[in-house]
């Protein structure tokens, strides 16, 4: 069983940047009423915003294709190549949430383009779970390089299916996450709150990976590399 820790965000660092609640107001073009309603539902989401993360250290194995991560192995190409040229000894698996009482209540809002919106925002908060918990990893353990993710499902070579359950095996399982973060995998391997993240923090160094660099989805809002990957116009 690892050393979960576990963190809740403070509701005072839950601050949407104005430009994104700008952006997203164009939605509602010209409808005054609307926007008005619009900023009253982004004051109302950052109250109900309660995010979490979950993470621990683990030392990691790693032989061809086998990865022994805290004595829980698996077996995976993509994965090993990349952790292998990171040349790691240790890794920091996560789970960060935008939290089930913010996506409990955004179902009180029915109007269809309010409910895009606010959909929308909330990627904004499992972004700031995300951070914070990736923050809080590199603050105990005091990393000051890269710290790159590996996740399941970004990618064709590592997919939900052989990545999601390993990782929440690596966090003690599926019982233990739900109990920790209230979040949990469906049969198909979504996890829900659907307005989650899972990953695989490892130091980079040189070898500077990014998930995005093997992902073909070039219409993703969040990409944050060129593909390496995607197919060339
Ligand atoms: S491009 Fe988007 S979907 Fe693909 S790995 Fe990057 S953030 Fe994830």
């Amino acid at each position: 069983m690892p050393d979960n820790r576990i963190i809740t965000v403070p509701r005072e660092e839950i601050v949407f940047p104005e430009q994104t609640i700008a952006k997203l107001a164009e939605y509602c073009g010209e409808d005054e009423d609307l926007i008005g309603e619009w900023k009253n539902i982004a004051d109302e989401a950052a109250k109900h915003s309660v995010p979490k993360g979950m993470y621990a250290i683990l030392p990691i194995e790693l032989s061809g294709s086998r990865i022994d991560i805290g004595g829980i192995v698996t077996e995976n190409d993509f994965v090993a190549e990349h952790f292998s040229k990171a040349g790691i000894h240790r890794v920091f698996p996560y789970i960060a949430t935008a939290g089930e009482e913010l996506l409990e209540w955004s179902k009180t809002i029915t109007d269809p383009i309010l409910a895009y919106m606010l959909d929308q925002l909330m990627n904004s908060v499992v972004g700031i779970a995300a951070a914070k918990t990736t923050q809080a990893i590199r603050d105990e353990f005091r990393i000051e390089g890269r710290l790159s993710a590996m996740s399941p499902g970004s990618v064709s070579k590592w997919t939900t299916t052989m990545g999601q359950p390993y990782l929440f095996d690596l966090l003690g399982g599926q019982a233990v996450v739900k109990e920790s973060i209230g979040v949990t995998l469906t049969p198909t391997m979504m996890m829900l709150p659907r307005k989650s993240v899972s990953s695989i923090g490892f130091e980079t160094g040189e070898h500077n990976f990014q998930m995005c660099q093997y992902c073909p989805r070039l219409d993703c809002p969040n990409r944050r590399a060129e593909s390496m990957v995607a197919p060339r116009g």
